[in-house]
């Protein structure tokens, strides 16, 4: 009953573009030509295609996009926002947009490697929802990139933060993965840590980072320390929870003091008069503060887990169906017509 799993399985390949006029046409030139490769070994729906998001970009991208579409459609499509809305949100347009059976989300600059593609590709035939592209190498990424970009992995696995190392959004995902990413409702993304916690079958395949083909960097300082403070604030409730443990140590501190207070106005004379009577309110306030901003913390930290209504569970399969039979792969290009 296993049939041949995905050579008939539709690969969409979403590119995330933001002012990419230099890179765009070699970019669709090898992707095409891996989407090629992979359908002429059999991997891989002849009807398999490029799915490019414009972010919003004020060059010429849509209109290259434009002319690759007319060129041929059946190879390229396209999207555009209607405003720059950061790469996550692209990627995510591009997932909501996407109707293929398995798709594989890329940059544009192709620092990292399309061929790795098609391994990707064979650890979905042999059963993975999810392979994430690891760099093996970042050396083409300056010294800067590279330590802050360590650091703060560092850090968001000190929160908690559950991350792949050494993976950013270079994957493929297989429609029931995208299916169940798509029901998360939340408007600050951090696809890197959210398509981890989805719990399907992973593989990994590992590639060397090389440098951008042409053009700058989208990324620069401030968006950078976005995304970082996004993929922060956005899954760890750890800072709001730090300034409770920080309540509770001051407020001790300060029953620690008050008592000397106390003990130094009743039992020395080296304290003017009405210094305690000042000193004991003070302390006890402030502790007693410190101790509600946490609780508030406290709170705060559930409204935040609530409010982004994640799924509680996801359901990987129904007994009886495939998703990858073509049975289904006909049921999902019904819909889609
Ligand atoms: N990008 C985007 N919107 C933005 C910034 C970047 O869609 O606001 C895209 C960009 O076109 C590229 C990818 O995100 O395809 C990664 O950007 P870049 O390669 O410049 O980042 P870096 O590799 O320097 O981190
Ligand atoms: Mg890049």
């Amino acid at each position: 009953m296993e049939e041949d799993m995905a050579s008939g399985d539709r690969l969409q390949i979403i590119v995330p573009c933001y002012n990419e006029e230099q890179v765009l046409q070699s970019t669709a030139a090898t992707l095409a030509s891996v989407i090629e490769s992979c359908i002429s070994a059999g991997l891989i729906a002849p009807s398999s295609a490029v799915l490019f998001v414009d972010d919003g970009s004020s060059d010429q991208t849509w209109r290259l996009i434009e002319d690759l579409h007319a060129a041929d459609p059946q190879r390229f499509d396209g999207v555009r926002l209607s405003a720059n809305r950061g790469h996550q949100a692209a990627l995510w347009a591009g997932l909501s947009t996407a109707d293929a059976d398995l798709v594989v989300s890329i940059d544009a600059d192709l620092q990292d490697d399309p061929q790795a593609i098609v391994r990707m590709i064979k650890e979905y035939d042999a059963g993975a929802d999810v392979v994430f592209g690891l760099r093996s190498n970042r050396e083409s990424d300056g010294w800067f990139k590279r330590s802050s970009a360590t650091l703060f992995y560092r850090l968001l696995r000190l929160l908690g933060v559950n991350i792949v190392p050494q993976h950013a959004d270079f994957r493929l995902m297989s429609r029931p993965a995208i299916d169940a990413l798509l029901q998360y409702s939340e408007s600050n993304l951090f696809l890197r840590a959210l398509v981890p916690q989805l719990g399907f079958a992973t593989a990994q395949v590992s590639y060397p980072r090389t440098s951008r083909a042409a053009g700058t960097t989208k990324y620069p300082i401030g968006k950078m320390l976005g995304l970082a403070i996004d993929g922060i604030t956005s899954w760890s409730v750890a800072p709001l929870r730090a300034i409770g443990l920080l309540g509770l140590t001051v407020s001790a501190m300060a029953f620690l003091l008050g008592l000397w207070a106390l003990w130094a106005a009743l039992f020395t004379h080296a304290t003017i008069p009405g210094w305690a009577s000042i000193m004991l309110p003070l302390l006890f306030s402030q502790g007693l503060q410190f101790i509600f901003l946490g609780l508030i913390g406290e709170y705060i930290g559930k409204i935040f887990v609530e409010t982004k209504r994640r799924p509680k569970f996801i359901i990987r399969a129904r007994a009886g169906t495939n998703p990858r039979s073509a049975a289904a792969r006909a049921e999902r290009a019904e819909k889609v017509n």
